[in-house]
């Protein structure tokens, strides 16, 4: 039986692991080769690589120097990419009055510029595969709010208005463009380094902003990407699928 993506080479930004390496596993169970992004964690990589029989580059997507380097390597190893992942992101909490000149520009440059600078950097070889582009933003980008985030939104607003400009801009080539806004989703990124008695504590208050009385899971929005990535989406540009488990604070407008 033939996978939904089998002949397509998808790059997944910042694969080494969470939300990045669900994809990954997800396209290359439907058959896709993958070239798995990281930037410092060989070792995540490397493991993402044996389950997915994928290919691991690393480059920071601030830099387009090593943005560059990386689609040579890319395209002598497994050829022009048909689908775009931009997944790399980082975030760095901090109160509105605490601003920290340094980390809201490093967040700025890897989760806005990176996807911006890959998206540049992959645009010929989607503009001849007539491939498909996939923005992972967040619920933070539409409002929905946890404390000391506000940074990081501006960050994925961005993203989202990236989405729906690039795909206006795109769509002459045949390039749709698409997002998925997770909510709260355990990864190194929102539990990394946190005791198991501030975990069950972010649990429990990420569960009860939900109607669903989740929390998100990475397969959730491998799920999803898959959608976005293959036929059963042909006809959606320039959308956001918000995976949230419902939150109240966007479903009521603020409670
Ligand atoms: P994660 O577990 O911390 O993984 C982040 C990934 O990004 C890693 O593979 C990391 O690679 C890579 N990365 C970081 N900086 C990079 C850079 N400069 N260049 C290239 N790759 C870089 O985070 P995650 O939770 O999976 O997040 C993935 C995306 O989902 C992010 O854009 C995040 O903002 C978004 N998101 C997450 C949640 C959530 O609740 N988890 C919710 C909404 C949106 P190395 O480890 O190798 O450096």
């Amino acid at each position: 039986m033939s996978g939904k993506l089998e002949g397509k080479n998808a790059l997944i930004t910042g694969a080494s692991k969470g939300l990045g390496r669900a994809i990954a596993e997800k396209f290359a169970e439907e058959g896709a080769r993958v070239a798995i992004n990281y930037n410092s964690d060989e070792r995540a990589a490397l493991e993402v690589k044996k389950v997915t029989g994928g290919e691991i580059f690393r480059a920071d997507v601030s830099s387009r120097e090593q943005l560059h380097r990386m689609a040579e390597e890319i395209h002598s190893k497994m050829g022009k990419i048909d689908i775009l992942v931009n997944n790399s992101g980082i975030w760095y909490l901090m109160p509105f009055d605490q601003y920290d000149d340094e980390k809201v520009r490093r967040m700025m440059d890897v989760n806005l510029m990176g996807s911006i600078y890959t998206t540049l950097e992959f645009l010929p070889d989607l503009k001849e595969k007539k491939g498909t582009i996939i923005n992972i933003a967040s619920n933070a980008g539409i409002g929905t709010a946890a404390k000391n985030t506000t940074f990081y939104a501006i960050t994925k607003a961005g993203i989202i208005m990236l989405t729906k400009r690039l795909a206006f801009d795109l769509s002459e080539y045949g390039i749709r463009v698409n997002a998925i806004a997770p909510g709260w989703i355990e990864t190194d990124l929102t539990i990394g380094g946190k005791s198991s008695d501030e975990i069950k504590k972010l649990e429990d208050d990420f569960r009860s902003r939900t109607t669903l009385k989740m929390v998100g899971k990475p397969e959730y929005i491998g799920n999803a990407a898959l959608f976005l990535a293959t036929k059963d989406s042909e006809y959606m540009n320039g959308q956001v699928i918000v995976i949230d488990g419902g939150r109240i604070d966007n479903l009521t407008h603020g409670i």
